[in-house]
């Protein structure tokens, strides 16, 4: 029952339906005009006939007298057949002075008012029913000189038939019409339905668990394959972000276990030792310690996450990056000072706007910064860059520390990644995921050049607005 009902609900059994009706409207519509134009052109053609009968007899009549009219009569509707046609001539006070054979016609009365309608030479026709048969006869009656009648009879049994014929065939022709229609109909839906099952087919094996699968080009047409196009791209999307999860988790767990399992660590040397309030205390302060680590690893995480996902929508504040940079370059210089690194900084003149998140591109440049100072041993430099070109602002952070080996470079944007040899400094390897899902955030670009054991360097190109604000150009 439920099947039968969604049998009816679909697509295909819709479009056939829609189609038999349309195939069934028009046929219905050409059929009844042809049928219109038909019987009234038969009714024309017969009433023609009568009104030339009433002509030539009535000229013969003149000619010829009654008597000769009368043989006329006989002999026309012999010719024809006397079932067929009758002729007759009557007087005023509707004496019949000259008929043909009725006896086909018995029933026929003259009605009594005829004289009266016929007054000054009109002329009647009508469609009369035989008495007690279903056949109907044409009939003309035309006052004539001296007040005669003359009246004259064609059956339209042949007509009727005709017309009977043509219906049988016009009904025959729109059931066929509205099979036609349901046959195209179900055809056309059949092949613009295959590529959506071709889609549906493919979202159920996804359903069932397989990702890899997707759909197949067909030639439906343009639109499915847009659609189908859509679906494989958001597909490809999808699979990237499971994978991409999947790693996480992976990650996550590793990551996560080590400070966990170092607190526990702490918990329990310090459970199975000697139980002072001093050992209690360093054990609080180290489990705080790493739980800050640990609260600390999770947020940037989470920023990480949102921030790729493009979920939280930046504040879009004009940021003037030039300001920003000597902002950062003021805030790292006593960290570089303590290190005994040199920092420093190159910025233009003109002030160079972006629309952005003010706090968030001051952490890609602190992050930056950060790492540069971190991996220079002393005596290094660093410099930080600031310049516009047309369309970006680019700024990059060089320094003259340890660098990166070729085999590290392709992976050190990914999450909790860090290479061997910076291992004994600290850090969670967050950092530059973090700087690079704020970069693609504001629709920007991080590359990095390396020379391991002369340096590295970090460049960011930011778009600029088409038409940035003059008054804060100025300022
Ligand atoms: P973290 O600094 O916490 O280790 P990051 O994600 O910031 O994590 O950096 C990932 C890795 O990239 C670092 O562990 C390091 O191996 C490498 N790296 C980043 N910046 C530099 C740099 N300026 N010089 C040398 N290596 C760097």
């Amino acid at each position: 029952m439920n099947k039968r009902i969604k049998v009816f609900q679909t697509v295909t059994f819709r479009l056939t339906l829609y189609y038999a009706i349309l195939f069934g409207v028009v046929s219905l519509t050409v059929f009844g005009l042809v049928y219109v134009t038909l019987t009234a052109n038969l009714k024309q053609r017969m009433d023609e006939t009568l009104r030339n009968d009433v002509q030539a007899f009535e000229m013969f009549y003149r000619i010829n007298g009654i008597d000769a009219l009368r043989e006329e009569f006989k002999w026309e509707a012999e010719a024809v057949g006397i079932q067929r046609v009758f002729f007759r001539i009557i007087s005023p006070r509707l004496d019949v002075m000259a008929t043909s054979d009725m006896s086909a016609w018995k029933g026929l009365v003259l009605p009594r008012n005829l004289a009266q309608r016929l007054a000054n030479g009109k002329e009647a026709l009508e469609t009369l029913t035989i008495p007690g048969t279903e056949h109907h006869v044409r009939v003309i009656s035309k006052q004539l000189f001296e007040g005669n009648i003359i009246q004259i009879g064609n059956t339209v049994h042949d007509d009727e038939e005709l017309v009977e014929d043509y219906r049988q065939i016009f009904t025959s022709a729109v059931m066929i019409m509205l099979l036609c229609g349901a046959i195209v109909g179900w055809f056309v839906a059949r092949r613009a339905m295959a590529g959506v099952e071709r889609i549906t087919e493919t979202a159920v094996g996804i359903g069932k668990g397989d990702l890899s699968r997707r759909v197949p080009q067909g030639n439906e047409g343009e639109e499915i394959n847009h659609l189908a196009m859509a679906f494989n791209d958001m597909l490809e999307r999808i699979q990237g972000l499971v994978k991409e999860l999947r790693e996480v988790t992976n990650n996550i767990a590793h990551d996560l276990r080590s400070p966990l399992t170092r607190i526990r660590g702490i918990a329990e040397t310090t459970l199975t030792g000697e139980p002072t309030l001093d050992a209690y205390r360093e054990m609080a302060g180290m489990v705080i310690e790493e739980s800050d680590r640990l609260v600390e690893m999770i947020n940037i995480m989470l920023e990480i996450a949102m921030a790729e996902s493009g979920v939280r929508d930046l504040p879009r504040d004009e940021v003037d990056m030039t300001e920003l940079a000597k902002e950062a370059c003021e805030l790292f210089h006593v960290l570089a000072e303590d290190k005994q690194v040199w920092l420093g900084i190159e910025i233009p003149q003109e002030h160079l706007i972006i629309p952005g998140d003010r706090s968030r591109l001051q952490r890609i440049i602190a992050n930056l910064l950060d790492n540069a100072i971190k991996f220079t041993p002393r005596g290094g430099n660093v410099l930080l860059f600031v310049e516009g070109t047309l369309t970006h602002v680019i700024v990059s952070v060089a320094d003259t520390g340890m660098g990166i080996d070729s085999q590290d470079l392709p992976h050190i944007f990914e999450r909790f990644y860090r290479a061997d040899r910076s291992r004994s400094t600290p850090g969670n390897g967050l950092g530059l995921s973090l700087v690079q899902a704020l970069v693609r955030c504001h629709s920007g670009e991080i590359t990095v050049e390396s020379n391991p054991g002369k340096g590295s360097k970090f460049t960011l190109s930011l778009p600029r607005p088409a038409f940035p604000n003059p008054e804060i150009a100025k300022r």
